[in-house]
């Protein structure tokens, strides 16, 4: 009945993703003519080295243009998305425009330009079996090669058995690189990382946040530095690169590179934006090298 399913539904979204905004299940049926009328779009944002702001990958984020509600953030309807299982065409549509826009940008500003772009890949798909094939195919359509590609998955994903871990060691055998993402807000973080083949460990900003106070909450920030640390010291000796994710502001920039972290993720860096706009920021950094800083953040 409806009262059961709008009951489900209310249980899965609290399960990490924050207050249900659109809760309720017409949700499943509008998202699957959202799919079909193109009213989800890829937005684009940069991940830059700290030290001078020089881009070197991207991360591709998926929003939803609703003719009368505006644009809707991924929080509000990934979890409707798993549910239903429209996840698996929602997510098949991001991966190809995804690797078809990062060749095409690699094709016009040249290999130095982005080394890798990366996308959110959720346990359903991992669980699909023709996940493999779906990824193989654009990579062969688009024409990008595999080590340019991250497939970022959260711990929780991971941990789903025999099936995703053959899923994950066959990517990783075929030259793609995975991410950890949001590291170190799962259960299992320190062992997942000697069962599982990643290659990147992206710090959750939940460690970034207030990690640059050192008054008021000496304790708190202490505490963040110090799990900070920890990853990213356990992250190099494991040979594993690392992301600070939600860096905010120059400080925290500041301290995470002082803990050791040398490529950072965050709305101080650089926004979420149109392929277009990071064409034209991939442009300003080959025309002048180091300056791409400006037009990033001012967004
Ligand atoms: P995520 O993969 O951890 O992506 C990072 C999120 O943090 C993005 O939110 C990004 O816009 C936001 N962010 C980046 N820098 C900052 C910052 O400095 N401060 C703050 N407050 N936020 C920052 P977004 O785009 O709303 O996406 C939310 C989540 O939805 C993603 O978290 C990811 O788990 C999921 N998601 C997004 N696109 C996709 C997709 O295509 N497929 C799947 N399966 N999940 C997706
Ligand atoms: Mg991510
Ligand atoms: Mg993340
Ligand atoms: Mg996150």
């Amino acid at each position: 009945t409806a009262k059961q399913r709008g009951k489900a539904s209310f249980v899965r979204y609290t399960e990490g993703m924050g207050e249900p905004v659109l809760a309720h299940m017409q949700l499943g049926g509008e998202l699957r003519r959202a799919l079909d009328d193109g009213e989800l779009r890829v937005v684009y944002q940069p991940i830059l080295r700290l030290a001078d702001h020089r881009v070197i990958g991207v991360e591709a984020l998926v929003r939803w243009h609703h003719p009368t509600r505006g644009v809707i953030s991924p929080a509000e309807f990934i979890p409707a998305a798993e549910r239903t299982g429209l996840i698996v065409p929602l997510g098949r549509y991001v991966l190809r425009e995804t690797c078809h826009q990062a060749a095409a940008w690699l094709a016009e500003y040249g290999p130095d330009a982005l080394e890798e772009a990366g996308l959110n890949v959720s346990a359903r798909q991992l669980h699909d079996p023709d996940f493999v094939a779906d990824v193989t195919a654009a990579l062969t359509d688009s024409g990008l090669p595999c080590r340019r590609l991250v497939l970022e998955v959260t711990e929780s994903a991971v941990l789903r058995g025999q099936q995703v871990s053959r899923t994950l060691y066959e990517l990783d055998r075929m030259g793609i690189r995975l991410a950890l993402d949001d590291f170190g807000t799962g259960e299992s973080s320190l062992s997942l990382l000697r069962a599982f083949p990643a290659a990147i460990v992206k710090l959750d900003k939940s460690f970034v946040d207030g990690i640059e106070i050192d008054d008021g909450r000496p304790a708190a920030a202490d505490a963040r530095q110090a799990v900070a640390r920890a990853v990213v010291q356990l992250a190099h000796a494991l040979g594993l690169d690392t992301v600070a994710e939600g860096v905010e502001s120059a400080e925290q920039a500041a301290v995470l590179r002082d803990l050791g972290y040398t490529v950072g993720q965050g709305y101080h860096l650089a926004r979420p934006m149109t392929a277009g706009e990071f064409g034209v920021l991939l442009d300003r950094q080959r025309s002048a090298p180091g300056l791409t800083r400006g037009s990033a953040a001012a967004r």
